[in-house]
């Protein structure tokens, strides 16, 4: 009750900003791996990444930081929807087909979404399917557990190693493509994990899809 008071007095402090202006959205995919621009929007290098990743800016920008970082640890929940706007224009660039596509946030455990009060991912990822009247699909994933704090982790070995086993599928998907919808990815291990959890469920094309990556 005071913490939605609080926000609601923030929120008419500080109105949440409009869109900045001369932010870059991008206009391809990147390779998941090493993160290479792929022209038209196919594999060409590393195949045998589980998905291929979407990413509408780049995290170095001090204004998506900024936002981010509201949504997540402030409880400013209204920036979810200029955060989906970005991954609309960004979409809308790419110009994919995405009509077999289900829209699946990843998850947050179940005691991370107690403390937090809601998964920004789903915010955003419900708001953008709504908008382009796709299925969202939010039980397909579950989290069981929360990694350590990545922020300790130094190398992608440990990375992955942290987030190894902490997703499941509750049910089958059969052949389903899936547009896997993530606020950041720094170093891919959890949106990598995910996909490998769907892709070993029966998942077949799988978009990692982030308003914001690192590098
Ligand atoms: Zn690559």
């Amino acid at each position: 009750m005071w913490e939605k008071i609080k926000n609601l007095v923030l929120d008419m402090i500080f109105p949440i900003p409009d869109l900045p202006l001369g932010l870059t959205v991008n206009n391809t995919l990147f390779c998941a791996v090493c993160r290479a621009r792929l022209a038209e929007n196919k594999k060409i290098c590393h195949r045998q990444a589980p998905y291929l990743l979407g990413a509408a800016v780049n995290y170095n920008e001090a204004a998506i930081r900024q936002m981010i970082w509201q949504l997540k640890y402030r409880g400013r929940t209204g920036i979810a929807f200029l955060l989906a706007r970005l991954l609309r224009d960004y979409l809308q660039k790419l110009n994919l087909n995405l009509k077999n596509y289900l829209i699946v946030p990843v998850p947050l455990s179940k005691e991370r979404l107690r403390e937090r009060g809601y998964n920004q991912a789903a915010l955003i990822a419900k708001i953008v399917a709504e908008d382009l009247k796709m299925e969202f699909a939010e039980n397909i994933l579950t989290r069981i557990r929360h990694a350590s704090p990545q922020v300790g982790a130094k190398d992608w070995t440990e990375r992955k190693k942290n987030v190894a086993g902490c997703f499941v599928c509750p049910k089958p998907i059969k052949g389903q493509n899936i547009l896997l919808v993530d606020d950041v990815s720094t170093s891919g291990a959890t949106l990598n994990e995910a996909a490998k959890t769907l892709k070993a469920a029966g998942a077949k094309k799988i978009i990692g899809l982030v308003v914001a990556k690192a590098n």
